[in-house]
């Protein structure tokens, strides 16, 4: 059995919220609250949810870009948060991130050879061998090596996000943490960099954490969904079984929301009513009482714990529990009733 290249245990982000003249914390944005997954070598973990759910909140935080509260990230069996500032930059060689945005994540006063040129400076690769890297680098990722001397805002946003693909490859990563990397492009666009993506995955056997909001995007991409919801998971396992048997009612309304062909093929679909609550003030029960067309009265008081419905896909949700191979209506739902 493969281990895990990368293992979130409780990890928490809570950004303190300070108030009056001796800036005391009032409160906290807890924008990631325990949220644990785990990622073997070769493998893709989508991450998806709504804007303002943690997801790239989370990536940032296993990336160490942002401190966490509480938990631990382990990559390839070292706790991140143990790691001295100079053993984690060593560490990010074999950790590193693609952004959403290609216009603001390259440099514009930099040629495509500086931008290539700056991780194998940091890490010290040689003079006389950052040449090659660069130009193997640019022929892997679909772009013409003499466009080392240009600058980035002489390319198109396909090709622009093609560059940060490259950045990050360069220094040949175990693991990418793509956040949103087609979210910023046209559509047939996105598919091109999706494929992309992939063919380097089966070439390098990258493992990549992909952040998106967007389902089928997802559903291209990776073996496995996590779905977060206020900045906790609320339903993860192999992306097959998520979407043939989508079980919380959150990953139901997002799968609906993806475009199907033919409409009048679509089922009734959920549609969200309302906003996302606080993060700072979140709901005692469950996250989603206010938003969920299948609320119960338990639902208001009792939160849901992630526990595993069938072989390695897990739910927070009172409408089952655990354990069965067959959905069961819990106690809870028994004993209420919908209001
Ligand atoms: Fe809906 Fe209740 Fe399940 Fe939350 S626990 S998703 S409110 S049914």
């Amino acid at each position: 059995m493969r281990e895990p290249l990368l293992e979130v245990k409780d990890l928490k982000i809570y950004f303190p919220i300070k108030k009056g003249i001796r800036q005391k914390v009032a409160s906290y944005v807890k924008a990631v609250d325990n949220v644990s997954f785990s990622i073997k070598e070769g493998e893709t973990l989508g991450l998806v949810g709504e804007s303002g759910c943690g997801k790239s909140t989370t990536g940032r935080g296993i990336a160490q870009l942002i401190k966490s509260t509480e938990g631990e990230v382990l990559f390839q069996g070292d706790c991140l948060q143990e790691l001295s500032a100079k053993e984690m930059r060593s560490m990010r060689k074999e950790m590193q991130l693609v952004f959403q945005d290609p216009y603001a994540s390259l440099n514009p006063r930099l040629t495509v050879e500086q931008i290539l040129a700056e991780p194998l400076k940091a890490h010290g690769i040689e003079r006389s061998k950052r040449r090659k890297l660069m130009e193997d680098i640019m022929e892997v990722c679909g772009l013409n090596k003499t466009y080392l001397h240009r600058y980035a805002h002489e390319f198109s946003g396909g090709q622009r996000q093609r560059i940060g693909i490259a950045r990050a490859l360069i220094l040949k990563p175990k693991l990418i943490i793509a956040d949103e990397p087609v979210a910023a492009l046209d559509v047939s666009i996105q598919a091109q960099i999706l494929n992309l993506l992939k063919d380097l995955q089966e070439e390098f056997r990258l493992t990549y954490l992909f952040i998106s909001h967007d389902l089928s995007v997802v559903q291209h991409l990776c073996n496995r969904v996590a779905v977060m919801y206020l900045g906790r998971i609320v339903e993860i396992g192999e992306a097959d079984k998520i979407f043939e048997n989508r079980l919380h009612p959150y990953t139901e309304s997002l799968i609906d929301a993806i475009p199907i062909s033919n409409p009048r093929n679509r089922k009734e679909r959920i549609i969200l009513q309302g906003d996302v609550p606080s993060p700072v003030d979140p709901p005692k029960g469950c996250a989603f009482v206010g938003r969920c067309p299948k609320v119960m009265p338990c639902c208001h008081t009792d939160r849901p714990e992630l526990l595993e419905h069938s072989d390695g896909h897990h739910v927070a949700c009172h409408l089952y529990s655990a354990k069965t191979e067959k959905m069961e209506v819990s106690s809870c739902s028994e004993s209420g009733g919908r209001v």
